[in-house]
């Protein structure tokens, strides 16, 4: 079957094309889905009912539906579980900050990396996800929380680099003035470290975010806590390849840090994490992490957790802490989609 969604303004071009359509009507089908983002075809009025006919038959819409919501009475946070039409469920989530609505988007269905913190690989890869299905996130969760959306980050299940070329795809069509049109450095991107394709992504979005999950200040660490990624690209080659983008750039990078208790949350992790970063344009996200039961971690203690931030500064390291959205609901990524493949409820 055809994606439509899927389709850059010239790859649409060229498929109506090639059914014999002039070129105006490339331009009027990309904007009835990417700025009026249809569900249906019968809603795209000054296309002719006979091309119409046509893209229902060879083109069906990528539609997302809506499996499960669980919504924080804390902060508003939602969490929405969308069923795909293969049978495999994906999560998203909506954050409400003071700047507006940030749409959290998955980039696979599961992940093959098995980050010992993470929900989302417990059950492995099942596939990657399209752009279209990537993009359909962002329109449904608007749609559901009836709000413009301010800012997307690419930190749900699955690993985006390893899903790159849909990734992109999503993110030209999303950052496109003709299409969804959100601002380039309203999007962050968030990898577990894969070097060939970070350096790709900051050639191609210099202007958008980058978020690396490091996790542990040293190799033999980083292996325990995220095996695939660490096994995959040495630390050293990903801090080389973390130097050179924000020198490219001039931008900075964000490190994400799980603070597992007894594990990374140490003093002398604190000074190997500093070491490591000294002199980088970069922040370091901390996040205490959240119990997944399946995998016995412990969460730190609040003092150990300010004393990190405390000597990560003293070094002069920029340092901030995760604002916990959702606690109230199954906050980490994957927890919900795990969830519902166990049959547990889920709303
Ligand atoms: S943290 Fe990211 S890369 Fe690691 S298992 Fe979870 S989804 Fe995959």
């Amino acid at each position: 079957m055809t994606d439509v969604k899927s389709m850059t303004k010239a790859e649409l071009a060229a498929y109506l094309g090639g059914m014999g359509e002039k070129p105006f009507r490339a331009k009027q089908l990309y904007e009835w889905l990417q700025v009026h983002r249809i569900r249906s075809y019968e809603e795209a009025t000054n296309l002719p009912a006979a091309l119409r006919k046509r893209l229902s038959e060879e083109a069906p819409l990528t539609v997302l539906a809506p499996l499960a919501v669980q919504r924080s009475r804390i902060d508003n946070t939602a969490k929405t579980l969308f069923a795909l039409p293969d049978g495999e469920a994906i999560e998203s989530v909506a954050m409400h900050y003071r700047f507006g609505l940030s749409v959290c988007v998955s980039s696979q269905a599961g992940c093959d990396r098995g980050c010992i913190f993470c929900a989302s690989g417990i059950g492995g890869l099942s596939r990657n996800l399209t752009a279209s299905e990537m993009l359909e996130q962002v329109y449904a969760v608007s749609a559901q929380e009836g709000e413009a959306v301010k800012r997307v980050v690419v930190m749900g299940s699955g690993e985006p680099f390893l899903n790159y070329e849909n990734l992109h795809r999503f993110l030209t069509i999303l950052t496109d003035k003709e299409g969804f049109g959100l601002g380039t450095r309203h999007v962050t991107v968030s990898t577990c470290g894969i070097v060939p394709r970070i350096l790709d992504f900051a050639r191609d979005f210099p202007q958008a975010g980058l978020a690396v999950s490091l996790h542990a200040p040293t190799q033999e660490k980083r292996e325990r806590i995220m095996p695939r990624a660490a096994g995959d690209y040495g630390l050293k080659e990903l801090i080389g390849a973390a130097r050179t983008v924000t020198e490219q750039t001039g931008r900075k990078i964000t490190f994400e840090y799980a603070l597992i208790g007894g594990l990374n949350d140490g003093e002398e992790d604190a000074r190997a994490l500093a070491a490591l970063l000294k002199g980088m344009l970069c922040v370091v996200n901390l996040i205490p992490v959240n119990p997944v039961t399946e995998r016995r971690l412990r969460e730190p203690n609040k003092t150990d957790v300010r004393e990190f931030k405390k000597n990560l500064e003293t070094s002069g390291i920029n340092v901030t802490i995760r604002r916990e959205m959702g606690r109230d609901i199954d906050g980490a990524c994957g927890q919900l989609r795990h969830r519902n493949s166990r049959g547990e409820r889920t709303c």
